[in-house]
């Protein structure tokens, strides 16, 4: 039945360099990266990272800003950190070698369920389902499933698929299969727009067939977020070569990384605790000053630049430390490198 979309797939994306060279390993990083990342970016970043850790074994002996600094321009730094520490797991627990067993692949630290799919379906061409966004919704309208997308919906696909209700003919393989299904969710078969007159499995489409497939599955009831306004004082200390800042702990935003000193100026958010207030009364008129954003805060960044000794009258914390100025050596956060961006142009 999915003969003429495999034979697609492979006509059109066979050249990602993650499908080049497979193996278990490659398969957990580039999953891993794959998530929340799109393909394009990640195809900016695979090999370099997999240069630096070709292995299970240097990826565990690494430390965590090496895997932090390793992963800069993709985003999402938590997966990086969950990455080690499944490569640490892998050593500890397997002798660096990634088991197959989806039980003991779920009990790796960093590794859930999609991605233990993910690697015995992509990774080892066993059978299997790496249920993500873009298969959810591919199968689902497959099959004609109308469910509300989340964990129900993938509880009925997971048991469609293994009572065979996909038809996987024995000469198909489940790797070509998955990859196939998340290609074809990529470009043909998106969540708001659907281009089935060019897709290779429409005469077997049940939500084609239907007339309606965007009402295949059904999105969630989708609460409005809440953004709160948040001014930020970002401070500029440089003393020769070094730019003073802080690594963020593991409860901060962006943890690992170099933060230049950063004070709250004004918050909606009172309950908000990932920067102390700012005490000093700044006249803020004059200063230099960039947008960003994270989770539910739209920022307002100001920046003010200092000399050690004037910064000694904001803080006397022991956490701020001379860093090296060199951005593809040091850590810094994209807020700290917007700042040297922002002061250098003005
Ligand atoms: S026929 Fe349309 S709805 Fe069905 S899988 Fe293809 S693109 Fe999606």
């Amino acid at each position: 039945m999915f003969t003429n979309l495999i034979n697609w797939s492979k006509d059109n994306y066979i050249n990602l360099p993650w499908r080049d060279e497979r193996s278990l390993y490659t398969t957990l990083v580039s999953e891993i990266m794959l998530q929340q990342t799109t393909v394009s970016t990640v195809r900016n970043h695979y090999n370099r990272f997999l240069e630096t850790y070709p292995t299970v074994e240097k990826l565990a002996q690494s430390t965590e800003d090496e895997v932090c600094m390793a992963w800069k321009g993709l985003g999402y730094y938590r997966r990086a950190r969950n990455l080690r520490k499944a490569a640490i797991d892998i050593k500890e627990k397997y002798e660096g070698i990634i088991p197959l067993d989806y039980d003991d692949l779920v009990s790796i630290s960093g590794i859930g369920d999609y991605t233990a799919n993910a690697i015995l379906s992509i990774g080892a061409d066993q059978k299997a389902l790496a249920i993500d966004a873009n298969i959810e919704r591919v199968v689902s309208r497959i099959l004609g499933i109308k469910s509300k997308k989340g964990p129900k919906l993938h509880k009925i696909l997971k048991q469609r698929f293994e009572d065979g209700d996909l038809n996987i003919k024995k000469t198909e393989s489940y790797r070509d299969l998955n990859e196939a299904f998340m290609d074809l969710g990529r470009n043909f078969c998106q969540a708001r727009k659907v281009t089935c007159e060019l897709c290779p499995i429409r005469k077997s489409c049940e939500a084609f067939k239907s007339g309606e497939p965007l009402s295949y599955p059904e999105s969630p009831t989708v609460k409005t977020a809440k953004y709160y306004d948040l001014k930020l004082l970002r401070v500029f200390i440089k003393n020769r070569k070094r730019i003073k800042g802080y690594s963020k702990s593991e409860k901060e935003w962006l943890a690992g990384q170099i933060e230049v000193p950063t004070f709250v100026i004004n918050s909606e958010d009172e309950s908000l605790k990932q920067y102390p207030k700012l005490t000093k009364k700044i006249d803020l008129e004059k200063l230099p000053k960039f947008k960003t954003s994270i989770t539910k805060y739209k920022i307002t960044n100001y920046i003010v630049t200092l000399t050690d000794k004037e910064f000694e009258s904001f803080s006397k914390s022991k956490k701020y430390q001379f860093f090296t100025q060199d951005e593809t050596k040091t850590n810094f956060a994209t807020s700290a490198t917007k700042v040297f961006k922002k002061l250098n142009e003005a």
